[in-house]
């Protein structure tokens, strides 16, 4: 087959149509000051009564909560809420420690999406452009699209494992024109992950002085033994960076912090784009969140049987789910998703945005036991039941 043919014809064949298609999406994890945006392209202001009412499985947040350790760490640094000048309760250090690696590969920030934000700035100046699979974590595509940069998208498989051979094809045909490769694993929407072999076999493939960005959010969720951090590629002489977050496992989605390991070059290169600006108190709450291990183990039980639970259910209506190793799942509904999200949302229960050209699939973060349940009764109300299951993932 010829190469390009791989190649989505939306992120790269189609340019400025593709880019412009990105521009209009809402992003609908974007939360306005007393109010919450409920999904692509329906920004609904409501009170915050309402919003707590409300199954919130559209961004694949943690719905238990900050433990009380965190808690306790955050409340206690509130007395610096005054001060420019406060510590930073040693969250550098304490991120180091936790890796293993020196504090000067560490790089934080207010979010993880702000490292991709400022690692879009850094990278795709000059007309470069980003390489990922599609689909993927919609928010970079965003960004690149602020840059006034562009995308290669390399589809997935039709089970929605990455297409690692096709990325590395893509790397080396455009390596003129890549920026960087974004590579998410497990993927955002489609939980799916890139094993520790395959990854090595993409740096092996592509062209060593190629940045890669390896976005591990969903890490603490997997089982998979295949998987595992890409973190000591960091520390091959070559520019990959690795991000994390504490939105997920920690609870600590609404306070704003996340980290790359990265090598003191693109850290170097990256620092000037970025605003410094994370709060004294999710400092100190990560700092304890990293101690927080038990905890974490038990958020991860929870979900991981909350989600196997309810994933049966919907392959014993008929409804196919690709295998998901995140707090998340991508249901195949057959039918075109914005009028299924609307029915949702009129029955309290708020789910993913669309991911183009997933049309008929369905993100569905994994809440609590209740909120889950909620999910499955307004599953079974608003898309009839199957007969036959569906064969794509
Ligand atoms: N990366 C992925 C794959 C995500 O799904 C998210 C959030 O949903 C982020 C990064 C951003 O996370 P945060 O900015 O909260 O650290």
């Amino acid at each position: 087959m010829n190469n390009d043919r791989r190649f989505s014809r939306r992120g790269f064949v189609g340019g400025v149509a593709t880019a412009l298609g990105y521009l209009t999406l809402e992003p609908s994890s974007r939360l306005w000051a007393q109010g919450v945006t409920l999904g692509r392209g329906s920004r609904v202001e409501l009170a915050a009564d309402e919003y707590d009412g409300l199954a919130k499985l559209a961004n694949n947040e943690n719905p238990y909560g900050p433990s009380d350790n965190v808690m306790k760490a955050m409340t206690q640094a509130f007395k610096y809420a005054n001060r420019y000048g406060y510590p930073d309760g040693g969250i550098t250090e304490a991120i180091a420690k936790h890796h293993g690696v020196k504090e000067e590969n560490v790089f934080i920030a207010a979010g993880s999406g702000e490292i991709l934000d400022v690692a879009c700035n850094t990278y795709l100046r000059g007309g470069r452009k980003i390489l990922s699979s599609e689909p993927s974590y919609d928010v970079i595509f965003q960004h690149v699209t602020s840059y006034k940069a562009d995308s290669i998208k390399v589809p997935s498989l039709p089970d929605f494992r990455q297409d690692i051979p096709g990325l590395i094809r893509a790397a080396r045909a455009y390596r003129r024109d890549i920026g960087f490769v974004y590579l998410c694993s497990p993927n955002n929407p489609t939980g799916r992950i890139v094993t520790q072999q395959e990854i090595k076999q993409l740096l092996d493939g592509i062209p060593e002085d190629m940045p890669v960005l390896i976005d591990e959010a969903y890490f603490h969720f997997v089982e998979d033994p295949e998987y595992a951090t890409s973190i000591p590629h960091v520390f091959e002489d070559r520019p990959v960076m690795v991000t994390r977050t504490f939105s997920k496992i920690a609870a600590l989605a609404g306070m704003r912090l996340g980290y790359a390991i990265a090598p003191t070059e693109m850290i170097r290169d990256m620092r000037p784009y970025t605003t410094g600006t994370i709060s004294a108190v999710v400092k100190y709450g990560g700092v304890a969140a990293l101690n927080d291990a038990d905890n974490q183990a038990k958020v991860k039980r929870v979900t991981l049987e909350l989600r196997k639970k309810t994933t049966a259910e919907l392959a014993n209506l008929g409804y196919t789910v690709a295998p998901s190793e995140a707090n998340f799942f991508f249901v195949h509904v057959r039918r075109p998703i914005p009028p299924v999200i609307d029915e949702f949302k009129k029955k309290g229960v708020l789910v993913g945005r669309p991911f183009p050209p997933f049309m008929e699939h369905l993100r569905v973060s994994v809440g609590t036991a209740d909120e889950m349940s909620r999910f499955l009764t307004a599953f079974k109300a608003i898309v009839p039941q199957a007969r036959t299951a569906s064969k794509v993932g």
